[in-house]
């Protein structure tokens, strides 16, 4: 048994195991070590095979002509979704509308983003924004889960807490394509995201595991919904019209969105027959005035607001963020080196402050307090889950 103080878990962070191979670390959900500290995540890892361009082509080659634009390409400004835009345009010669669905939740990096990158493929923009009404409920929700959180905090509602802009993001993209009489959906961003850019371990501390294309078994399904029924119920913050009507909405689209959607729509995933490269699509989108954000390393996700506070949550509680998930990937698959990738990936670490304290400002929380919850939280949420790992957290 290696016992730490409850004053040295951030130290513990910086030492404890990570895979020999890939970045991930003992607190990450599921996982477990061989005799050479390989975690079987790589040794279950299967190379990533799209089902390539000749395939690809021949469903493009259907969609061509039946309306006014071959397809919607959905756009969140991010990086993968300006790529899939780039290519649809430039590479597949496709008739596109790109679309963005504005929920209030962008940063400016992302209005900005899109606005470049439209107009530099001459490419025709809409935005579906949700009425002012919608935004504002949907922030004070936000306020009111968050204030829920602080206190009492859970590592399986951090994001159905803080990301509230994107549970009806697919039905509204869907209805809007079904009123301009646009009969397919390709996208890299909300329909098919590719194998990289997932987050699985922030349903594995449920114990769910969906497969690589995000797809979810029905057992799988219902374990995520009586757990966030449970989540629900046992935070009284939660008890309110307006809370208890927004999950209910997320889990009944999340359940059953086939039958919500309008018919003769087809989705198809960019990804799903392309390869995904990050240093490929980097180049390819600076190209067309593509630009990160000031405040941080990382290219991924900063065009949503939810982010920088998430993995703030993450890297306090667990030690880790989604970019040590994404590069264990791009090791795998042999983009990067792990000494590259550990080194990106301390970077990408550094919390976006301006962000994060703009958000805190807005909730009514002070940051010392936001801090000495996840303090406490966290004692008792890793000596649970590294019991068996030999590992014990002692107050002092
Ligand atoms: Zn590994």
């Amino acid at each position: 048994m290696i016992i730490y103080s409850s004053n040295n878990i951030d130290q513990f962070f910086t030492e404890m195991q990570r895979c020999t191979k890939c970045l991930l670390p003992i607190t990450y959900p599921g996982i477990v070590f061989d005799k050479e500290g390989v975690c079987n995540y790589c040794n279950s890892h299967q190379k990533i095979t799209p089902l390539g361009d000749d395939k690809f082509f021949d469903i493009l080659k259907r969609l061509k002509g039946r309306s006014e634009f071959d397809c919607i390409v959905p756009i969140s400004g991010g990086r993968d979704s300006s790529y899939v835009l780039q290519q649809m345009v430039t590479k597949y010669k496709m008739n596109v509308l790109a679309v963005t669905v504005d929920h209030g939740f962008l940063l400016p990096e992302a209005y900005e983003n899109i606005s470049t990158i439209t107009k530099n493929l001459n490419v025709k923009h809409e935005y579906i924004k949700y009425s002012e009404e919608k935004v504002n409920t949907l922030k004070n929700n936000v306020r009111i889960k968050f204030r829920g959180w602080v206190k009492k905090p859970s590592i399986n509602t951090i994001i159905p807490v803080l990301n509230s802009g994107d549970k009806t993001m697919n039905l509204k993209m869907s209805q809007f394509a079904a009123r301009q009489g646009i009969r397919a959906i390709l996208g890299g961003n909300v329909i098919g995201t590719s194998a990289f850019e997932q987050d699985f371990f922030k349903l594995g501390y449920m114990g769910v595991f969906p497969d690589i294309y995000w797809r979810f078994t029905f057992g799988q399904k219902f374990k995520i919904f009586y757990k966030y029924l449970w989540e629900y119920l046992k935070n009284p913050y939660n008890y309110r019209f307006s809370i208890f009507s927004e999950y209910a909405k997320g889990y009944l689209i999340f359940f059953f969105e086939k039958l919500f959607r309008p018919k003769g729509i087809e989705y198809l995933g960019f990804w799903d027959y392309n390869y995904w490269e990050e240093e490929k699509i980097l180049k390819t989108i600076r190209e067309i005035g593509w630009k990160g954000a000031d405040d941080t390393t990382t290219t991924w996700r900063i065009d949503d607001a939810a982010y920088p506070l998430i993995n703030y949550l993450y890297l306090n509680i667990v030690g880790f963020t989604e970019h040590d998930e994404i590069y264990s990937k791009m090791i795998r698959e042999n983009q990067i080196t792990r000494e590259e990738a550990l080194k990106r990936c301390l970077n990408d670490h550094k919390p976006r402050f301006k962000i994060i304290q703009k958000d805190l400002i807005d909730y009514g929380i002070h940051k010392d307090d936001l801090d000495l919850s996840i303090n406490h939280f966290r004692f008792g949420f890793l000596n649970k889950l590294l019991k068996k790992k030999n590992i014990k957290f002692i107050k002092e």
